[in-house]
């Protein structure tokens, strides 16, 4: 009975993340999806929004279960960009959770193909001193998810060239948190280049950032 108490906490935490999204400005009809590790009968999957549905109308229910094969249990088509999702986890065992948004700012930068470069300290959330900018290829393709599995081999997010922002973490909570982060250092970069080019934290100010950020979190007093 845990394994299903499990995936109903899970799904319900789904549902309400979508929904943030929305209210955030993050995501808007049915563009953005999001999906997290789920193990169905020793099956190591994800679960994942359906296609087309928008946070609205979206329930616990609905999320679409996506084995290793992927083999589709549920009552909707998944999410079209499930392969990428897939591979995120493939790629990296600590990932549990992963988020895709088309937000306005992240999307903007990588429709310029353009990185997201070190000209704030905070960009060390996505764990290096850029978010990184993953080529071009057609959504739902086996290219996009090779491409994007490869810019997050040591990141939890990047740019996906003229389509908009992958994050990833190990809860929902973690990966929601680097997405909507993200998205605002975008939103910063982007009215500083309509200014002049920032400057840029050298990679020994950055390691310094991140070296803090390993031990950084939240602490209750002694
Ligand atoms: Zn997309």
């Amino acid at each position: 009975m845990k394994a299903i108490d499990d995936e109903t906490l899970q799904r319900e935490q789904a549902v309400a993340a979508l929904l943030r999204l929305d209210r955030l400005g993050l995501n808007r009809g049915s563009t953005g999806n999001l999906s997290l590790r789920c193990t169905r009968q020793r099956q190591h999957g994800m679960l994942i929004t359906p296609t087309g549905m928008g946070a609205n109308d979206l329930r616990a229910v609905d999320l679409v279960w996506v084995g290793p094969e992927g083999e589709v249990q549920g009552d909707w088509l998944p999410s079209s960009e499930w392969h990428f999702h897939q591979a995120i986890y493939a790629t990296r065992g600590d990932v549990q959770a992963v988020v895709h948004t088309h937000s306005i700012h992240a999307t903007a930068l990588a429709c310029l193909e353009r990185e997201l470069p070190a000209f704030h300290y905070m960009v060390a959330v996505a764990g290096g001193d850029t978010v990184p900018l993953a080529p071009y290829h057609a959504f739902g393709s086996v290219e996009l998810s090779q491409a994007v599995a490869a810019a997050m081999s040591n990141r939890d997010a990047c740019l996906m060239s003229h389509h908009g922002l992958v994050a990833a973490g190990s809860s929902l909570a973690a990966a929601m948190k680097v997405a909507i982060e993200v998205e605002a250092l975008c939103e910063i970069y982007l009215k500083l280049l309509a200014v002049a080019e920032p400057a840029i934290l050298s990679g020994e100010q950055m390691a310094e950032v991140l070296a803090k950020f390993r031990h950084y979190g939240q602490t209750r007093r002694a």
